[in-house]
């Protein structure tokens, strides 16, 4: 039998991962990083779709 699994993980806080926090473009070093506009995090909310199946060896 398959089974879904959704999961919305509400928005939240996360170190903006171009500049690891520090707020600065890693491409343009002295300008502010355009994902989190310089402040070093970003917000971040998800959809998870997990689908399971059995998985039978030698079938
Ligand atoms: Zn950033």
């Amino acid at each position: 039998m398959e089974h879904t699994v959704r999961k919305h993980i509400e928005e939240h806080l996360c170190i903006c991962r171009r500049c690891n926090g520090t707020g600065v473009d890693p491409e343009h070093p002295g300008s502010p990083c355009p994902q989190c506009d310089g402040s070093g995090r970003v917000v971040v909310s998800s959809d998870v779709v997990t689908n399971c199946r059995p998985y039978v060896p030698n079938k």
